[in-house]
This record gives C-alpha cells, sequence and structure tokens, in this order.
C-alpha cells in the first residue's frame, strides 16, 4: 500500500514567521484575545469563527502557537486538521469521550499502554459508563464478534506496547466502518513509519512526550482527525479539550515545533540501530522481538503498511524469562557499561530500558498480562542513538556475557 512520505507534507505546510520576521514563529504569551468590534465576539462564541480564520477567543479554546504545532502534525498524520493537549493520555481521553456517550460501547486491543488499559478498563465504567471488551486485535473476527450495536469505536495502538505486535489497520478500518464505529489508532511508537489515517484511521493520537519531542523533557499530546472532529473536541458545550481543559501551553508548542524538522533524522537513526542490534541479538540466540525482523509475525503486515524510508521503529524487547534476569540485565547495562538508562517512556537520545510488567503495563491483571504475552522477564528497550554502534553492541553483549545468557564463544561467533 503507498501513502505519500510524510515530510512531503510537512514541507508543504506554511512556514509561520516570527512577529519581527524571525525565521521561528512567535510565542503567544495571551490568554485572551481582542476584537476589532463588538460583533465580532458572538461569532467566536457560536464558532462560526475560529482558529482556521485567525480568530481566536481564549487560551484554553485555540491558541496560535498552539494552532501552529497541530497544523505541523495535521501535515505528519495526512488529516485535515489536528490539536495539541498537554499529554497523550488527554489526547486519548478527549478522542474517546468525544466519540462515546454513555451506554456506548468500544472494542481495545488487548495491548496497549498501561494508562491508557486503566482508562477503558476502570476509569470510564466507572465515571462514564462507557465499557470495553478486549480483544486480541491481530484477530479481525474477534474485533468483528466482539462488536455490539453499542460499539461507536474500535481502539488499537499502530505497534502495541510493548508485545509489538502490528495493527493491521485497513483491516479494522473494514470491520470497525462495517458497524459504524471510527477506529482510532494511537500513532506514538511509529509516527512518520506508519500513515494510519491514509490506511483508513478515523483519529489517530499521539503521545507526543516519545519519538515526536524526543528530548524526554516534555509530556504533550495531539489528537488528529477531521476537521469537524477538532472542532468537535473544542465545542463550548461539549468539547473534551474545551471542557476538561487540559491545555498545551504556548511556550511548550513553540519548543516541540522546533524539534518537528529533524524528527525524520532522529526516526531512522533510532530504527537503524534497533535494526542492528535485533538482527545481532537474533544471531547470538537470544530471544528478541522486532518488527523488522522476518521471523515476527506480522514483519509482512508492516511491510505492507509502513512508509519504507522509516525502517522498522525504534523499540524491540528481550525475553530474560525472569524478572531477576531483565533486572540483571539493565542493572548492568545501566551500572557497569553506561549503555543506557533504566527508565519508563521511550523516544529519547540515549537508551532507555524498563520491565512493562512491572512498570508500563502494570495496571493490567495477571491474567491480562498473560493473554496479552507480557512475561515478567521481558525487558523494552527504547534504542537510542548517542554513541555509535560499535561501542553500544560492545556494551550490550558483555552485559549479556556478564549476567550468563548468552556464553562468551557464542558473543564472539555472533559478531559481523
Ligand atoms: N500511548 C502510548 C503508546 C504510550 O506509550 C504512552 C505513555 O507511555 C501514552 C500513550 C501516554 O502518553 P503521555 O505520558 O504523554 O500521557
Amino acid at each position: 500500500m503507498s501513502t505519500r512520505d510524510p515530510i512531503e507534507h510537512l514541507a508543504d505546510t506554511r512556514h509561520e514567521f516570527g512577529e519581527h520576521g524571525g525565521v521561528n514563529m512567535s510565542i503567544e504569551a495571551s490568554t485572551t484575545f481582542t476584537v476589532m468590534e463588538p460583533g465580532t465576539m458572538p461569532e467566536l462564541f457560536e464558532g462560526r469563527k475560529s482558529a482556521p480564520e485567525g480568530c481566536y477567543l481564549y487560551g484554553r479554546h485555540f491558541n496560535p502557537t498552539v494552532y501552529q504545532l497541530s497544523q505541523q502534525l495535521a501535515a505528519i498524520e495526512g488529516t485535515e486538521a489536528a490539536y495539541c493537549a498537554a499529554s497523550g493520555m488527554a489526547a486519548i481521553s478527549a478522542a474517546v469521550l468525544q466519540l462515546c456517550e454513555s451506554g456506548d460501547h468500544i472494542v481495545a486491543s488487548n495491548t496497549v499502554y498501561g494508562g491508557t488499559y486503566a482508562l477503558l478498563h476502570d476509569f470510564l465504567p466507572a465515571k462514564a459508563n462507557i465499557q470495553t471488551t478486549f480483544v486480541d486485535i491481530t484477530d479481525l473476527e474477534a474485533v468483528r464478534s466482539a462488536i455490539t450495536d453499542r460499539t461507536t469505536v474500535v481502539y488499537a495502538e499502530s505497534i502495541a506496547n510493548p508485545t509489538l505486535r502490528v495493527a493491521d489497520i485497513p483491516g479494522l478500518a473494514e470491520v470497525a466502518h462495517a458497524n459504524n464505529a471510527q477506529l482510532v489508532i494511537d500513532n506514538t511508537f511509529s509516527p512518520l513509519l506508519l500513515s494510519p489515517a491514509a490506511l483508513g484511521a478515523d483519529v489517530v493520537v499521539h503521545s507526543m512526550t516519545k519519538f515526536i519531542n524526543g528530548a524526554s523533557d516534555i509530556i504533550a499530546g495531539a489528537v488528529c482527525g477531521s476537521v469537524e472532529f477538532v472542532q468537535g473536541l473544542m465545542d463550548l458545550h461539549t468539547g473534551p479539550l474545551m471542557i476538561l481543559g487540559p491545555t498545551m501551553d504556548p511556550t511548550i508548542a513553540s519548543k516541540i515545533s522546533l524539534r518537528i524538522p529533524h524528527l525524520a533524522l532522529r526516526v531512522t537513526e533510532h530504527a537503524k540501530r534497533a535494526q542492528v542490534f535485533a538482527e545481532r541479538l537474533q544471531a547470538i540466540g537470544v530471544s528478541v522481538v522486532y518488527p523488522g525482523l522476518p521471523e515476527h509475525p506480522d514483519y509482512e503486515l508492516l511491510q505492507q503498511q509502513r512508509c519504507a524510508d522509516y525502517g522498522f521503529g525504534g523499540i524491540l524487547t528481550l525475553d530474560l524469562g525472569t524478572e531477576e534476569q531483565g533486572n540483571a540485565l539493565m542493572d548492568v547495562l545501566q551500572n557497569r557499561y553506561g549503555f543506557g538508562f533504566m527508565a519508563v517512556s521511550l523516544g529519547y537520545f540515549d537508551t532507555l530500558m524498563s520491565c512493562p510488567g512491572s512498570s508500563t503495563s502494570s495496571e493490567m491483571s495477571d491474567d491480562d498480562l498473560s493473554s496479552a504475552g507480557i512475561g515478567e522477564g521481558l525487558v523494552r528497550m527504547s534504542v537510542g542513538y548517542t554513541g555509535t554502534i560499535e561501542q553500544r553492541w560492545q556494551q550490550l553483549e558483555n552485559a549479556l556475557r556478564d549476567i550468563g545468557v548468552v556464553e562468551s564463544a557464542v558473543v564472539e561467533a555472533g559478531r559481523p
């Protein structure tokens, strides 16, 4: 399936100059905006004028700097519109609340980020009477049969956290649309690499905290979709972003916007190194999961859906069998070799490592963890790009030898 390279869309978007002709846009620090004549105010409140026409009302509604970053996100995702929020969870919650009324039903992947799982499994049923059925999203029949006459949303991650199973986005879109439901895809793990909207998704959400920002210094999110959908998020009576108010600060929007132009370079380097490590780990007999390995169950599926310039993503997992071994590996990698850091999150320039079973997926019950295939010894690695590949590989193979996962002789044999 061919989709246009997202950075071509990005290059086509309007370059916003600063107020004094600066090459970078100015930060609009105001929380309120004046109108030239009183008649404009009711038009703003009635939604007849808004950000697309250059008219602003109040900072919790649209802000010009946040709007500009949102335009960049819409370009990357190939959607009509987008708007940013204070976090990925705010973006996900707003998208879901916009699509569901009390009594509605969601069919979601059984492998989603722990916070999303908690939102769907615990929060929404208790607070809003919105129920979710979790299914193996790679089984389209299971998705189809979980749909009820109250299902309004099918929800999945493009590449699932942390199992790295790939969503069949066109297949899911077909099932969702045949049942009058909308497909929401969390594309946090695969910006640029996958364009869910071009593949059939109705709404795309991001935690920009990860690859998009890339420096682990900002929490941020985005919702991408049609103009109507994004305007709906801002409705003065019912819009979840407007009413619940998880507003992105314009200074944050400016910072992220300055990092968007090198997103493609970063994503490419993350993926290049993840691919090298995955191949070498496999060669020395370590149990590794990476969608760029032909042995991965969804390798072909990802081949069909991806934009080929960006590899297969920057995340891999190693199964060390037990939590003790997983912890031992991370300990040695961080504290003996300086390979990376034991920390949750992903998309940082240095490598980040965590055991999802006892951290980012710990909101899930033991049964749900095991049916999603998240073992206690699973180590998730967001592969960074600092140092040289050979330097980092040396550290990784030394650590594996130190904790006895591979024999010295085998490590030697696996060396390229
Ligand atoms: N979606 C995915 C796939 C994630 O991994 C995360 C956080 O780890 C989120 C959403 C939530 O994002 P945030 O922490 O920006 O709220």
